[in-house]
């Protein structure tokens, strides 16, 4: 059954955990079968907090695929580059000039049309 992790009853099993109280815990001494409750402080991030301490559990992202700004598949050159269908990566990483820039992409440029492009970090993920 292919359900949502946390619609499923599959809890991420650090969700599952009991809490470890400290020494001398006040909530545990009164209530010695307490469970805390993890409540969602923001997206993917849990925290649970007793008067002895707390705990944060980070809900681990969903791989992401890297992108390469040197890969042929990203390239936008102008029509009739003599490099537009180039993919030889000793030759497009002198061909091509790339910049890192804010915002999560890179800029790049092609040294013989002149084009400029954007590649960024991550493929955008779909789902
Ligand atoms: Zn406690
Ligand atoms: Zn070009």
């Amino acid at each position: 059954m292919a359900m949502s992790m946390f619609r499923s009853k599959q809890r991420p099993e650090p969700l599952e955990r009991p809490f470890v109280h400290a020494d001398g815990c006040k909530i545990l001494k009164n209530d010695p079968g307490v469970e805390l409750e993890w409540s969602e402080v923001e997206r993917g991030h849990f925290e649970r907090i007793c008067v002895c301490g707390r705990q944060d559990y980070y809900v681990p992202a969903a791989p992401r695929t890297q992108l390469d700004p040197l890969d042929p598949a990203t390239g936008h050159h102008l029509g009739g580059c003599e490099f537009a269908t180039a993919t030889d990566p000793a030759l497009l990483k002198v061909l091509l000039k790339v910049t890192e820039k804010d915002g999560g992409y890179w800029w790049v440029q092609c040294g013989s049309c002149a084009a400029g492009w954007q590649v960024p970090h991550y493929a955008e993920s779909v789902g």
